[in-house]
């Protein structure tokens, strides 16, 4: 009994020795229970959680009667914190874990093994939901979907548009020139790069990544870190060219997200019409006031010099990096300062090291923000930019909060990381449950039949 409690804790720890997901039957209990709900400041009194299917079902401080189900699954939670599963709302699941040269060289099946491993080490940190920002991922959330492999739900964007010399072109320098209309490169090829010059092309490169079942697009808007042949500075694609993939998006019940750092970046991609800015860390106080006019989300990350930054090899993206970190405070301020809708995400590559630091990253936002606030953004906030996708939505329904009707995505939590939000930073140790789409993937608890 002690081996087998100490391999469910071995289990939940070791990559690729992830407990398969318990056979649930039609219900999960969660008896005794406080809940964060993902948007209230406080924890409910003790209460009851009724997981039907992949459904919340019910939420009761009486008793739920359960003798209608043949299976019932009960975990009893003892008072430990119940709270929804996490949302990435910036992350690569093709390229977080292996360094950018091996991703421009290395065999891609390769490369696919290593993000379908790293997919199941996010779902065991507690992020039961990513929203992909760039890589060929299709198949990878095909198979987590299926049920073939373990990981989070992946909305996808296919591909990163980008212009010729732009955040999203890693061709070497011997693939220049391109020829017009001459054969692809190796990073287009494979789905992680989508070089597009001109509306047409645009219009061409966002269709094709919504024919593969992209839930959003995402074009590079402005200069980039990794990226070494752009200034951090440079505003790319003209509002014409943006213009294109939000038509295409449009049509498709969906929206274009973009990749800018400076005013001018950001202010052509509002007026081009995006619905969404991932980073903006050097923004200014009008253009903040813009975001927040327009309704627009601003999906940041807390990037800061410190042990958790992406490792970058290149000397040019190492001091465009150190541009970036110093505008952190400055955009949290500002987006606080003027209530703009605010996402949450890591944006973590290139180390596996790093993404084991995910929740951490989620941790640091105590320096802007109070703990509920912080775990609002990852949680209710997120699913809310999540349900942006509209009728092509990959997982409609709620995520994101405990209610009465929401896709069953839960952790159970040992501790109250509303008064301690460092919890996160142990998943392995303080998720004694992680629960998705109504699944058990792990429970440290033991088992407890009604
Ligand atoms: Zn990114």
């Amino acid at each position: 009994m002690k081996f087998a409690a100490f391999m469910i804790i071995l289990g939940s720890c070791i990559p690729g020795q992830t407990q398969q997901p318990q056979a649930t039957g039609n219900a999960t209990l969660f008896l005794n229970v406080r809940v964060f709900n993902g948007k209230s400041g406080s924890l409910t009194p003790t209460t009851n959680v009724l997981v039907k299917s992949n459904t919340i079902e019910r939420i009761s401080t009486s008793p739920i009667d359960v003798s209608a189900f043949k299976n019932v699954t009960v975990v009893n939670a003892g008072g430990r914190v119940l709270m929804p599963g996490l949302i990435d709302a910036h992350w690569h699941a093709f390229m977080v874990s292996a360094p950018q040269m091996l991703l421009m060289t290395a065999n891609p099946a390769y490369l696919h093994l290593l993000a379908a491993r790293q997919a199941e080490a996010t779902l065991m940190r507690g992020f039961t939901t990513v929203r992909d920002l760039g890589g060929p991922v299709f198949g990878l959330k095909r198979a987590i979907d299926e049920g073939v492999m373990i990981g989070p739900r992946i909305y996808p964007s296919g591909a990163f548009i980008s212009q010729t010399s732009g955040h999203g072109d890693f061709r070497f320098a011997f693939e220049l020139p391109r020829t017009l209309s001459g054969p692809l490169s190796h990073s287009e090829v494979e789905g992680v790069a989508a070089i597009a010059d001109s509306p047409d092309e645009v219009r061409l490169r966002a269709r094709e990544q919504l024919r593969q079942g992209a839930s959003q697009i995402k074009l590079m808007a402005g200069g980039g870190v990794a990226s070494p042949y752009n200034p951090l500075e440079s505003t790319q694609y003209t509002e014409a060219e943006i213009r294109a993939a939000v038509e295409a998006a449009d049509n498709w019940g969906t929206y274009v997200t973009v990749h800018a750092y400076t005013p001018r970046a950001v202010r052509q991609a509002i007026a081009a019409g995006v619905k969404c800015i991932e980073h903006g860390h050097l923004i200014d106080g009008p253009t903040a006031q813009l975001l927040a006019a327009k309704g627009i989300w601003w999906s940041l990350q807390p990037f800061l010099d410190d042990e958790d930054a992406s490792p970058l090899v290149n000397p040019v993206s190492q001091k465009k990096a150190l541009q970036v970190f110093a505008g952190t405070d400055n955009a949290y301020r500002l987006a606080k300062k003027y209530n703009v809708k605010t996402a949450f995400g890591t944006d973590i590559l290139f180390d596996a090291k790093v993404a084991s630091r995910q929740t951490a990253q989620l941790a640091k936002l105590v320096r802007w923000y109070t703990p509920a606030e912080a775990l609002r953004m990852a949680t209710a906030a997120n699913g809310e930019l999540m349900a942006l996708s509209g009728f092509i939505n990959p997982y409609p329904g709620k995520l994101g909060v405990i209610e009465e009707g929401a896709l069953a995505d839960l952790l159970l939590v040992d501790g109250n990381p509303l008064e301690d939000i460092k919890l996160l930073e142990d998943p392995a140790r303080n998720f004694v449950v992680i629960m998705k789409d109504g699944k058990i993937y792990k429970n440290l608890l033991p088992n407890k039949q009604p």
